[in-house]
């Protein structure tokens, strides 16, 4: 099951699901909610799918 921690500066956000996609969907949200990324530049999300562990 992948799964995701918070790049993000004192973050402690962690989310795991079925498929990267579900996976993508939740750390687009919490990027958009909390981090006020909406969307999510391409230089993070470079470094959000290299935090993702499968
Ligand atoms: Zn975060």
């Amino acid at each position: 099951m992948p799964s995701f921690a918070c790049i993000g500066k004192d973050c402690k956000f962690e989310a795991s699901a079925a498929t990267e996609a579900e996976l993508m969907t939740k750390i687009a949200e919490h990027a958009k909610t909390v981090h006020k990324m909406d969307p999510i530049p391409p230089d993070i999300m470079v470094k959000v799918k290299a935090a993702i562990k499968n």
